[in-house]
């Protein structure tokens, strides 16, 4: 088989980089290992994009990364406007941000079109494409209208709401309607694939039996595939970060204070402006943890050109300020806040240096930090993870503490628990999340969702 993996964002050659986002960053080892071509976005725009699309193919392992320039004229009312602000807010349900007008779907819709007639030139008898992602939900359909028969797959790595969020979508009817496109379309969680088939059946009157959905596209299969990680390369990469120069500043500037970190692009989604009330609570109600705990939060910068990004940025800046101000003292810095990026070594570096993981978004498809977090302990003296119970993640990740977001006195306690609990606990919890991360990486989520395309396309055949 021939795989031809699409995204909007691709990781090239920047494995010590600064690089954010969790999708580019988990599948550039499996894509590379697998030999297949994987084309996204050069993050260039070109007027002429039409005309001549690719501007870049470079060896990726036994395949190959492929670079395209997007049309100029459509790519800000794809990706700030239709993509990631009417999709991504609604998609993490938060509709009081979505911004969606029909000017920007068109240009999302182009984008799309465009896409899947530059993938043409991959399409061999034996092709499989596989989709990632919401910036990409009408490509398979695209796709079709070409004449492409092979299988065609679609992984989304964010949240799908409930009927109602995505009824609040406009073109939510085109939209999901394009998807049965798919031969298989793959989530992260049960819940997520619930929602879908709820919609698929409530709101196109669409019959679902077993997780297969039939339209006029003919079958489609509905399916669960939690996203995982590499913790076995994870973990040597944390013990080897130890003397990165960042990682051992980190530690020496501790003087044996404890450690929380956050590692987040700074996102509505990500629940930080909660982080930070919890932890303002915490320093509240147990003054005995000022200056014997404090968090390093690094909040990436992400998707500044969009008003809502822009928003939080500013109000993160003043909380942190304002928070720091009154908790403070002239030789502590309750909570040391970075607005930049940073290399996937040194992250886990500081990890490992970190007593708490704290991850708490209010809806994620995932959240691969919190894997990351746990992946990089040290197995003799493990730190403790403080997750949202709203993250993907929680699903596999239920020997962390797990949290309400929205209740922050709840979080505020259970933090200050994860910074006293005791070694025996640590380690108990530790391993059980550690053998949930073994039974469950990356390299396991690739493979299965591959075969399970072929499958799904060979039933899809089978059926009519
Ligand atoms: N990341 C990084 N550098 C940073 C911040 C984050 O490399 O400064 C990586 C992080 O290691 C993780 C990914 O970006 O692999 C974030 O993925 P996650 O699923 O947590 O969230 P997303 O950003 O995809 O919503």
């Amino acid at each position: 088989m021939n795989l031809v993996v699409v995204s909007n964002r691709v990781a090239r050659g920047m494995a010590n980089e600064p690089m954010t986002g969790g999708l580019a960053a988990a599948l550039l080892p499996v894509v590379e290992e697998s030999g297949a071509i994987w084309v996204g976005s050069s993050g260039r725009v070109r007027d002429g994009a039409h005309k001549e699309p690719f501007a870049e193919i470079e060896a990726l392992g036994a395949g190959a990364l492929a670079l395209l320039d997007l049309p100029a004229a459509h790519y800000g009312g794809y990706y700030e406007g239709f993509a990631n602000s009417a999709l991504w807010p609604a998609l993490h349900s938060r509709t009081d941000l979505i911004r969606a007008s029909r000017e920007d779907y068109l240009s999302y819709r182009e984008v799309n079109a465009f896409m899947a007639r530059a993938l043409m030139r991959f399409r061999k008898p034996e092709t499989a494409f596989w989709i990632q992602d919401y910036h990409f939900l009408a490509l398979g359909a695209e796709l079709r209208d070409l004449g492409v028969s092979q299988p065609i797959g679609f992984f989304l790595h964010t949240p799908w709401p409930d009927r109602a969020t995505v009824g609040a979508v406009p073109q939510h009817r085109e939209l999901v309607t394009a998807m049965l496109a798919y031969d298989l379309i793959g989530f992260q969680t049960e819940h997520d694939c619930e929602n879908f088939l709820s919609y698929v059946q409530s709101d196109l009157g669409l019959t679902v039996a077993d997780g297969v959905v039939a339209s006029r596209h003919g079958i489609s299969r509905v399916a669960v595939f939690p996203i995982g990680i590499d913790p076995e390369k994870f973990a040597q990469q944390a013990a080897k970060a130890a003397s990165h120069p960042d990682v051992s500043r980190l530690r020496r500037s501790l003087n044996g204070e404890k450690l929380a970190i956050g590692v987040d692009r700074l996102d509505y989604s990500k629940g930080l402006v909660n982080r930070i009330n919890a932890f303002d609570r915490m320093w509240s109600l147990q003054p005995s943890l000022a200056r014997t705990a404090s968090l390093l939060q690094i909040a990436t910068p992400s998707r500044g050109a969009i008003e809502a990004y822009g928003d939080l940025q500013s109000e993160l800046a003043r909380l942190v300020s304002d928070v720091n101000g009154r908790h403070g003292e002239v030789d502590w810095t309750p909570i040391r806040y970075l607005n930049k990026g940073f290399g996937q070594t040194v992250l886990a570096g500081l990890y490992r240096t970190a007593q708490v993981g704290v991850v708490t978004p209010l809806h994620d498809g995932m959240n691969l930090v919190a894997k990351e977090y746990v992946a990089a302990q040290n197995p003799a003296d493990p730190g403790v993870l403080v997750l949202s119970k709203f993250a993907g993640a929680a699903n596999e990740l239920d020997a962390a503490l797990l949290v309400n977001p929205h209740d922050i006195e709840g979080m505020a306690r259970t933090i200050a628990t994860a910074l006293s609990m005791p070694l025996t606990e640590r380690r108990m919890r530790w391993e059980e999340m550690m053998a949930k991360l073994r039974a469950s990486t990356i390299q396991n989520w690739f493979a299965d969702f591959v075969d399970a395309l072929q499958e799904s396309h060979a039933d899809k055949e089978a059926s009519v």
